[in-house]
């Protein structure tokens, strides 16, 4: 070899080795995307007091704090929220909109995340694993990851929900894994892959989940210091009529044992989001993700507050508790990720895929107009208005998402759509709880306020949408009175999220600004320094940057 060609040589290793230590240094190692499902914003500050300085304290003190995000669309609801966090898209565009949603052209219900090519892997449940982000059409701020790295960049999905792993990780994620109620086995879909990971199969076999069942729920502080009331639990749902299962100690054991139940039972306590953080840490262990330099991906999406919150609705000492515990998980998980990734090493933005009304019988208790609404009965109601006048007694499939769904092999021929959609608008201006009724082919010449019309109109996709939105007087929802709630809607009870953003090069900081759930995957992928997911409509939170101008 030439002088000239050793020359060349070593500059090409110079040059190399700083291309690749200047990628090292722009981003981070590992990207964590945490949502707490039903999490309203309001809780950041309810619990602030009680929160530790390690976790929820830690994220807001250091981190950058967006106040007043929301969700610009409906309905407001897990699998819409989950794909519209992680594509910055709307349901409109990527179409999940809504848990379930009824493909139009043939009246068929399907849950957003049901796929008949796939198959359960990990557990003989079948149901529980034809799961797949088939229906999502649009890629993730992983999928992206992906891509820009050549599949070098590892992107995995974790949460006791299917959806709550799937629509966060994408479509060509390495992984998603959700809980199997039956087993209480980690499982995942042959979307993924064709067996589970020796790592999982051993964590399964081990009692690291079901060990949880024989853990009483009690308060982690004494119950007298907690912001509600401990008798009240007039607005609480118990376990199948059993009065005895409303206070604390919450025996899983017995209601186990009783045959009623799986282990779903641990969806409806923290324990449910303590197995997710354990198992999310043996992810990272074992996917080695955020070793070397190339940025992996990991989704975390906390379930178990939902299901609490629909139980127990927001004024709850089970509500309460389960973010007190929730709290210790994300400290537990944040100093993991310290010491397996490095302080400074990796990034974490928490927010919720919507937020949860207070009861409706609690609310009325208390002096504001509130009220619950019977889709079923609804739907009946409105079946029986149209066939006086159409002769068809199923013209109307279903109420669900707060619309109205035809039912179209019965109406396919029908010559008086326009008509049946008149008649439909008439019944609904004379029902009392109902604010507006708007078709939503012509939302945008709706007379309705701006911020509502473009939430209809974002969460219209007209595969999957029914064609008339109907929008509930403020307090009016689909809870099943009187216990519990629900969410769906587009008021700030539903629709105010929190979003923090916190880690590597993160400045602290907050702002008041109104920012939007589609603002998300863009800013991640600004701080990535890849393509924003393929249809995002966000644009980018500009003061989560810290600018260096030299
Ligand atoms: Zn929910």
């Amino acid at each position: 070899m030439n002088k000239y060609k050793i020359l060349k040589a070593i500059l090409c290793v110079v040059l190399i080795s700083c291309y690749s230590s200047i990628y090292a240094q722009e981003r981070p190692k590992l990207v964590v995307g945490i949502v707490v499902d039903q999490m309203r914003w309001d809780y950041l500050y309810r619990y602030y007091d009680r929160y530790s300085e390690r976790g929820f304290r830690r994220l807001m003190n250091e981190g950058f704090n967006c106040q007043n995000t929301m969700i610009n669309y409906i309905p407001t609801v897990t699998a819409a929220g989950h794909a519209s966090i992680f594509t910055g898209s709307v349901p409109s565009i990527h179409s999940i909109v809504g848990n379930d949603f009824i493909v139009q052209k043939y009246g068929k219900s399907v849950g957003a995340t049901y796929d008949e090519n796939v198959h359960a892997v990990g557990t003989d449940s079948s149901k529980a694993g034809q799961s797949s982000p088939v229906n999502l059409r649009v890629t993730t701020i992983g999928d992206e990851l992906r891509l820009a790295t050549n599949f070098r960049a590892k992107v995995v999905g974790v949460s006791l929900k299917d959806r709550g792993a799937i629509f966060p990780a994408g479509r060509m994620a390495n992984a998603a894994f959700w809980l199997d109620e039956n087993t209480g086995n980690w499982i995942s879909s042959s979307w993924y892959m064709d067996s589970l990971p020796k790592w999982v199969e051993k964590y399964n076999a081990s009692d690291n989940v079901r060990k949880y069942i024989d853990k009483p729920w009690t308060t982690l502080y004494h119950i007298n210091t907690y912001i509600q009331s401990v008798s009240d639990v007039r607005y609480e749902w118990e376990y199948l009529g059993d009065k005895s299962t409303i206070q604390f100690p919450i025996d899983f054991r017995k209601l186990f044992d009783s045959g009623k139940h799986n282990y779903g039972l641990l969806k409806d306590s923290p324990w449910g989001n303590t197995i997710t953080a354990d198992f999310a840490k043996q992810a990272i262990r074992h996917y080695k993700l955020g070793v070397d330099d190339v940025t992996d991906f990991l989704t975390v999406s906390f379930s178990a507050t939902d299901y609490v919150g629909h139980r127990y609705a927001p004024n709850s000492i089970k509500t309460e508790d389960t973010y007190l515990r929730l709290d210790r998980d994300i400290a537990s998980l944040l100093e993991y990720l310290d010491g397996k990734v490095g302080k400074d090493q990796y990034i974490v933005f928490i927010t919720a895929d919507h937020g949860g009304a207070h009861n409706v019988q609690f609310l009325s208790d208390n002096k504001v107009e509130a009220a619950s609404w019977n889709k079923y009965i609804m739907c009946d109601s409105l079946n029986k208005y149209l066939s006086k006048s159409f002769g068809k007694k199923d013209i109307v499939l279903s109420l669900d998402n707060y619309q109205v769904n035809f039912n179209y092999p019965s109406i396919r021929n029908e010559s008086k759509k326009e008509e049946i959609i008149k008649a439909c608008i008439d019944f609904f201006e004379n029902i009392d709880a109902v604010m507006y009724v708007v078709e939503n082919r012509k939302a945008s010449q709706a007379s309705i306020p701006a911020p509502i019309k473009e939430r209809i109109i974002n969460g219209y996709n007209p595969q999957h949408s029914g064609e008339i939105q109907l929008i509930l007087k403020p307090h009016y929802c689909a809870q099943s009175a009187p216990k519990g709630t629900t969410h769906g809607l587009w008021n700030p009870y539903d629709s105010h999220i929190p979003l923090i953003f916190f880690g590597k090069g993160i400045p602290s900081g907050q702002t008041v600004r109104e920012v939007y759930m589609t603002d998300i995957a863009p800013t991640v992928a600004a701080l990535l320094k890849i393509q924003m997911p393929s249809a995002t409509v966000g644009k980018a939170i500009e003061e989560v940057f810290v600018y260096n101008n030299k």
